[in-house]
């Protein structure tokens, strides 16, 4: 047992339990009691409830004559205990008389192990059994009903993470037994998926019009990838992490998402011939390709997928849950749809509005790239002037689905070469198709040409040196809201968010842009309307100076994707080439970018939080990085006092649940 603990299922059993390796491990030396002394003697595994449906009836199964090993072995098959009853009903009655002993103490379903020696029972283990979600949300309310445990600790009977599998599709437990795991990567986007491999977003596209389920096959995506994205049933990438796009995008989508599955296993992509080769097994365009985004499996062909369904006690529980978190709880949306979704799920507000997700549509895209090559202000306000209506309808959107609720915009921020084209044909048409020389568009593409492109130019920068694009973002936030309030009768509070700060001046030089576009807008229109301005704190400098920038911002909201990524100094698209071997090699014990670093990257969220608020007490704070629909990571921003959290739609019932927990756990 003890040269077990450390080998490498062991290690893997715990990064995915988050159970921390210095917990070390426990062994319990007891008499043996043997079950293979005869047929009045025998072995058995119980449950008190039914570990899949929660169901209250004694559940197991039992050997005559026969060891522990024989039923796990599985060379015989073993009878339900049920039967026990007509075999050795004096020995079965005692067992249902200590069952229920056990779970009255215990106050949580038991699974238990016993061996019957000549007649005599013997109790091995019990402990709190593992359960499906069904099952856990059925046995908090029934022993809420049975007045067994207070709706508190029924709260804190339900994994957060464990609803994934009551919102996504599943395998079927059945075809999964017969199923060959020939990979895997990371676990970036839960449920399950099963489709025919196709290696471009445009053929994903083509052959989802034609009826066909596909899974997207690419060794990254790219915002160009999101409608190809939307109608895949799955998405799987060679490279990236779990705040890579694809990552972000399909978690975004609640759609199933394996990440980096190059990073640990053999994989060869060719996109001319179409093929993906996965420690051998070579997939061709058309093959159908099962994949798992909860445990990151990938597997060979069709396997049937179950539905997510309605659950009767989720409502009921949830409620409770409500009841006792003190965060509230955002979603990241970039849509209407979205923000339907996370709404629907409870979100209380949008967190985190990423505007560029908006200028990819192919209707959209060419006035973005005419910005991008414009030599002078003036044509670049002629091509801001035509994205203004599609961004302002948008928002005008985004407000109508959550009323008065905050919704907070992000500006633009990625570098601007993502909005234009690489391949030599593509750059060709694009630049027929703006009205340029090839050499032109050559020559901006080269301009753009960053050797650490996520530490360039974007960000609060792009408006820094244009403040057109600052002017065209507040009109469009500012009339939406505008709009909507004379619509529905409501006082939106628009919240417009500044990102990569990490200097005051630099806040400073575009909140007066926005204020000023903002005031003569709201002027004009004889409304009375109030905004917030506020920023991300996602650059270690922002963090280290909050109290400077907290004396301009309303509001942080920790962009901890890329905080994280600063703070480590490595990429959060590429460091899952390395990660792996900081994990054998017990550097670090999780993904830093699917769980917050507490001892470093959380200290300076709860330095930036506590300095921020020395100097601006009415400070809003949440975080919209992938770490707000992290229960553990939740559970960190409840204890530094963050106001909220934000989270992608399908995350947010585990948020909500999380944020409860954290709040029982810890009362504030
Ligand atoms: C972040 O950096 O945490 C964030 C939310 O912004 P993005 O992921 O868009 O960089
Ligand atoms: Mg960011």
């Amino acid at each position: 047992v003890f040269r077990s603990w450390d080998n490498p299922r062991a290690n893997v059993y715990r990064r995915m339990n988050e159970i921390p390796y210095e917990w070390g491990t426990a062994v319990n030396v007891q008499q043996m009691a043997f079950g293979n002394s005869g047929d009045r003697s025998g072995t058995g595994v119980a449950f008190t409830r039914n570990p899949a449906t929660g169901e209250r009836k004694l559940m197991g199964e039992y050997l005559i004559n026969a060891q522990g090993e024989d039923v796990v072995a599985g060379v015989r098959t073993p009878s339900p205990i049920s039967h026990l009853e007509d075999q050795m009903p004096e020995v079965y009655n005692e067992f249902v008389e200590v069952a229920g002993r056990l779970e009255s103490y215990y106050r949580d379903m038991q699974d238990m192990e016993f061996t019957i020696e000549d007649g005599h029972l013997f109790m091995l283990q019990t402990r709190n059994g593992k359960r499906t979600a069904q099952a856990a949300l059925k046995i908090a309310c029934d022993l809420v009903d049975e007045g067994v445990i207070t709706e508190k600790e029924a709260v804190l009977r339900v994994e957060p993470k464990q609803l994934d599998t009551l919102l996504h599709p599943q395998f079927d437990v059945a075809a999964l037994k017969a199923a060959e795991v020939i990979g895997k990567g990371l676990a970036a986007s839960p449920g399950s998926a099963c489709g025919k491999v196709v290696f471009s977003a445009e053929d994903a596209a083509e052959w989802h019009k034609r009826g066909e389920k596909v899974v997207l096959v690419r060794l990254e995506t790219s915002p160009e990838d999101i409608v190809g994205m939307q109608v895949s049933q799955g998405i799987l990438t060679v490279r990236g992490g779990m705040t890579s796009h694809a990552a972000v995008v399909a978690r975004g989508m609640g759609t199933c998402c394996v990440c980096g599955c190059g990073n640990s296993n053999e994989v060869v992509v060719n996109y001319d011939k179409k093929t993906i080769d996965v420690n051998g097994h070579v997939f061709h365009e058309g093959d159908f390709i099962s994949i798992d985004g909860t445990t990151g499996n990938i597997y060979v062909g069709q396997i049937a997928t179950v539905p997510a369904t309605e659950n009767v006690n989720l409502q009921r529980f949830m409620s409770w849950a409500d009841k006792y978190r003190q965060l509230k709880v955002y979603t990241n949306a970039d849509t209407p749809r979205d923000a339907q979704q996370g709404s629907d799920f409870g979100a209380e507000g949008i967190g985190l509005t990423r505007t560029e997700h908006m200028f990819f549509a192919e209707d959209r895209i060419k006035a973005m790239r005419e910005m991008i090559v414009a030599d002078n202000t003036a044509d670049r306000e002629k091509a801001l002037a035509k994205i203004l209506p599609y961004q302002q309808g948008d928002f005008e959107g985004i407000y109508e689905v959550m009323g008065e609720r905050p919704v907070t915009i992000r500006y633009l921020d990625p570098p601007l070469h993502e909005f234009l084209p690489t391949k030599e044909e593509d750059i060709k048409e694009i630049a027929d198709e703006l009205g340029i020389t090839t050499e032109r568009l050559h020559n901006v593409i080269t301009s753009l040409h960053e050797f650490n492109p996520m530490m360039g130019f974007r960000g609060c920068r792009l408006c820094v040196r244009y403040p057109e694009i600052a002017v065209m973002q507040t009109t469009a936030v500012i009339n939406a809201a505008i709009n909507v309030n004379k619509k529905k009768n409501i006082h939106i509070v628009p919240h417009i968010m500044i990102p990569l700060v990490g200097e005051v001046k630099e806040f400073k030089f575009v909140k007066a842009t926005v204020v000023k576009t903002a005031d003569a807008i709201i002027a004009k229109a004889g409304v009375d309307m109030k905004y917030e301005v506020g920023t991300m704190i996602e650059i270690p400098r922002a963090a280290l100076t909050a109290d400077e920038i907290a004396k301009e911002a309303d509001f942080f909201s920790f962009g901890t994707n890329d905080l994280t990524q600063m703070t480590f100094g490595f990429s959060r698209d590429d460091a899952g080439k390395f990660l792996d071997c900081y994990y054998e090699n017990k550097i670090y014990e999780l993904d830093p970018f699917a769980h917050l670093d507490q001892n470093g990257v959380g200290k300076l969220v709860q330095m930036a939080a506590k300095l921020g608020r020395e100097s601006r007490p009415e400070l809003g704070l949440g975080i919209c990085g992938e770490h707000g629909g992290d229960p553990t990571s939740v559970e960190f921003c409840h204890k530094v006092g963050l106001d909220y959290v934000s989270c992608s739609p399908f995350r947010v019932p585990i948020a909500r649940l999380a944020a409860a927990q954290a709040a029982i756990k810890n009362p504030r």
